[in-house]
């Protein structure tokens, strides 16, 4: 984008249109096609179809173009393409771009329906794909080879928040010439940096902190104009990704507030990694903004912030997970993330219960285990919900 505005007054006004009424709120459009005055115009329409210029909501619309401007002036992009939900995102960047025989390097610890796509999806058409230990950058090296086309990682892993050196990893892309391809939901928009370390295309569930608010679904892609324009949107305008206006309207009026609530959120998962780190009752605290987090350094240095999720193992394992959650009267039990509300999850028994117990060891996905995903209230009340559910074990 052109302006130098600082990123909340982006998030604010970047990509605002207004109708001749002036409108002050970003109008929802609500409508699938749009009226020609001539013949002759709809025909020049149908060539040139511009930025300002649309002919059906599948390809795109006023109100989800005020959002994806918005979006990649904050992501720093060129441009984006705002998806029906976080899977049609990575779907649509993955299956755009690749080819049968072409080669993607993947690293292994996944969001559950990425690896379904790596894994099912992408191999069906011909497409070969390695895994490799994220955080291994050895493995990174000895799995790119002159056919590898993409790299794909989660810059930090779901549940247990290990993170993927996006600088060193895209040099090591680069150096074959494959596209950096990241899922960036864990480290939210707000923190992220990636295409300043070298992503090609960053890849959101707007799903998570983008709405903030728990209420759609909803997904973009970030990259060049010349990868959303040119390999992205044919793709994903012919299939059908498209977002609805009206999720468009929910995540620009979430894009508002997702630098307060975000640095917000984020300060409070400190305060309570901290708290939990003290405490006898559990044996482990995972959270990149402390000290004993294993890639601590690698973590300020990529995003500045631990982002807003913690993970932490209750001693006792799955019964003893059970009575904590059971217990959270403040914390809701759920599988949704990056929400005003805070959310308690047991991996192990929900969003992962579907891995084989290896996986489930070599993922460090333990009985004992809860994601925590901190909301907007009061840390304090926060602090009092955990400890009390601890105090019921
Ligand atoms: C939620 C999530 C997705 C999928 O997003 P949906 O909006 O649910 O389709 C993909 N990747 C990560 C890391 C996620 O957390």
């Amino acid at each position: 984008m052109t302006n130098d505005w600082k990123t909340r007054t982006k998030l604010v006004h970047e990509g605002s249109r207004r109708s001749q009424y002036g409108e002050m709120a970003e109008a929802i459009y609500l409508t699938q096609g749009f009226v020609y005055p001539t013949a002759e115009s709809a025909e020049e329409r149908f060539i040139k179809a511009g930025e300002d210029e649309f002919i059906y909501a599948r390809y795109g619309n006023p109100t989800t173009r005020m959002f994806e401007e918005r979006i990649a002036a904050l992501e720093g992009t060129e441009d984006a393409f705002a998806t029906a939900s976080g899977m049609a995102a990575v779907n649509g960047a993955l299956t755009a771009l690749l080819r049968a025989g072409d080669h993607v390097v993947s690293s292994r610890a996944l969001f559950g329906s990425c690896l379904y796509i790596l894994e099912e999806v992408l191999t069906r058409y011909g497409v070969n794909v390695t895994f490799v230990d994220g955080a291994d950058l050895d493995q990174w090296r000895a799995a790119v080879t002159p056919a590898t086309k993409a790299v794909f990682f989660e810059s930090m892993s779901n549940p247990t928040l290990e993170l993927v050196d996006i600088t060193e990893v895209s040099k090591i892309a680069h150096a074959v010439g494959a596209l950096v391809i990241v899922d960036n939901v864990f480290a939210t928009p707000v923190f992220s940096r990636a295409v300043e370390q070298g992503a090609d295309v960053v890849v959101y569930s707007t799903t998570k902190h983008i709405d903030g608010q728990g209420r759609a679904l909803g997904g973009v892609i970030c990259g060049t104009r010349e990868f959303i324009r040119k390999v992205a949107e044919p793709y994903l305008k012919h299939t059908g990704a498209a977002m609805s206006p009206f999720t468009a309207w929910i995540m620009l009026n979430g894009m508002a507030t997702l630098d307060l609530r975000c640095r917000a959120m984020a300060e409070s998962a400190l305060k309570i990694a901290e708290v939990l780190s003290g405490d006898d009752r559990i044996s482990k605290v995972i959270f990149p903004a402390l000290a004993s987090h294993p890639q601590h350094a690698l973590a300020m240095a990529q995003m500045g912030s631990g982002g807003t999720l913690v993970t932490f193992d209750i001693k006792g394992g799955k019964e003893a997970a059970f009575k904590f959650c059971n217990a959270l009267e403040i914390i809701k039990i759920s599988n949704n993330l990056g929400d005003a509300k805070s959310i308690a999850t047991h991996p192990a028994t929900t969003t992962h219960q579907r891995l084989p117990q290896p996986q489930k060891d070599a993922l460090g996905i333990t009985p004992g285990l809860i994601r925590l995903s901190v909301g907007l209230e009061d840390v304090g009340d926060l602090i009092h919900d955990l400890q009390n559910a601890l105090s019921a074990i």
